[in-house]
């Protein structure tokens, strides 16, 4: 078991081409010993890059990555220590379960025999698939094969697992199941971990940490509740949260914010950090925005609505909202108790509470203030 460290990683494809990608940029983590770490972000943005890195599966084109204190640059990907799962299994089809696990340990290491036996024999009944040692991948269902994928790691014991999309040609019902029989081996194992997914609400549930990457480039890295509550910039806030963070285009003169549908007066701690920006995106989650039904809105951070259309999710309703006056299909969410009884064409007040805004600076995407979480039970960030 290690800690895991990029430093200044950069993987260049096509250096000096008229096809030059930069897939990964500049980009520096630390992953402790044990901890599960989790590498979200949009399609394209160099996750599986990453991964193949770490890997060894395609070569850093700058800077370095270590295992525990050993540079592992230019290790073949044998030697590093390391398994890896991804998404299509990749399990050898001819082989049975008990001969896809015991040959990673035959080819990589000089166990007895019987060491071997024991130690996929253990690893199976640990993962319950011991009644499948002798079936072929074929005869398997995808979740099994995904746990056989899994075992085959584990039974090697490494000191870090990488895992790329592994659960995302499971069910829904069987993904969820998934997740945390996972995140119960990681914690069990402690062994370090990689895990990569585009889905952020893998990333929330699975990680004891975060980390976003947009285009090549690292945007945050913290819990997911850090993500979450104090995002270190707008694409993160967007891109963590469903329904996503709802963002309104604003300028501001003072401590006023105007947007085309309305005016919103900042609290005097909000004015003071945002400095001299005047282009400023305002962002509330769908859950802070409060819905009441009366239609007339006497409050400072309260605005007449009206209700274009409610999506029931069964515990709560999304209710996309529209400004009075604001043309068809600009709106925004909230997300209400299921319970409540609201309908599309209904007026109502929609309440976007001071404590719970966020203000980007337009420029450069960067939060300048995120929610206050004061007045929260049970939510510290470090
Ligand atoms: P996805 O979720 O779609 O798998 P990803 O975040 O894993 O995406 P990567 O596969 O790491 O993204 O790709 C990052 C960028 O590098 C993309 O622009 C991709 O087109 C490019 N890229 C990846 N592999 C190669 C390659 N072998 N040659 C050239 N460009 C590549």
């Amino acid at each position: 078991m290690a800690e895991l460290t990029l430093d200044s990683v950069t993987k260049v494809f096509n250096e000096g081409g008229s096809d030059e990608v930069v897939a990964v940029d500049d980009l520096s983590m630390g992953i402790e010993d044990g901890e599960f770490l989790v590498l979200v972000g949009p399609s394209g943005c160099g996750k599986s890059t990453t991964l193949r890195m770490i890997a060894g599966l395609e070569t850093v084109t700058d800077g370095e990555i270590r295992l525990g204190e050993r540079r592992i640059n230019d290790s073949s990907p044998a030697d590093r220590d390391i398994a890896m799962v991804f998404q299509s299994y990749a399990l050898y089809p001819h082989m049975t379960v008990r001969e896809n696990m015991r040959f990673g340990l035959e080819e990589s290491t000089d166990m007895p025999d019987d060491e071997i036996t024991e130690k996929v024999e253990s690893t199976a009944a640990m993962m319950g698939i011991e009644e499948l040692l002798d079936r072929k991948p074929g005869e398997l269902s995808g979740g099994q094969q995904q746990r056989v994928a899994l075992g085959r790691a584990i039974v090697r014991d490494p000191s870090a697992f990488l895992m790329d999309e592994p659960l995302s040609n499971l069910d829904a019902k069987l993904r969820a199941t998934m997740r945390t029989e996972l995140q119960r081996l990681q914690a069990d194992l402690g062994v370090t971990t990689v895990y990569v997914t585009h889905d952020q609400t893998e990333a929330m549930t699975m990680g004891d940490r975060i980390a976003v990457l947009d285009d090549g480039v690292l945007q945050q890295i913290g819990t997911p509740l850090e993500c979450y509550h104090a995002p270190s910039n707008r694409f993160v806030a967007g891109f963590i949260g469903e329904p996503s963070m709802n963002f309104f285009p604003t300028t501001r003169s003072a401590d006023t914010l105007s947007a085309e549908q309305f005016t919103y007066p900042l609290p005097a701690a909000a004015t003071d950090a945002l400095g001299d920006a005047t282009d400023i995106t305002l962002g509330v989650r769908p859950e802070d925005v409060g819905v009441q039904p009366e239609a007339d809105a006497s409050g400072d951070h309260e605005f007449e609505c009206v209700v274009d259309v409610v999506e029931p999710v069964g515990e709560s309703n999304n209710v996309y909202l529209r400004f009075a006056g604001a043309p068809e299909g600009e709106t925004f969410i909230a997300t209400i108790s299921g319970m409540r009884n609201v309908a599309a064409g209904d007026r109502v007040v929609a309440t976007i509470p001071p404590s719970a805004i966020h203000l980007f600076d337009d420029r450069t995407g960067e939060a300048l203030r995120n929610r206050s979480l004061a007045d929260v039970d049970g939510v510290t960030l470090s």
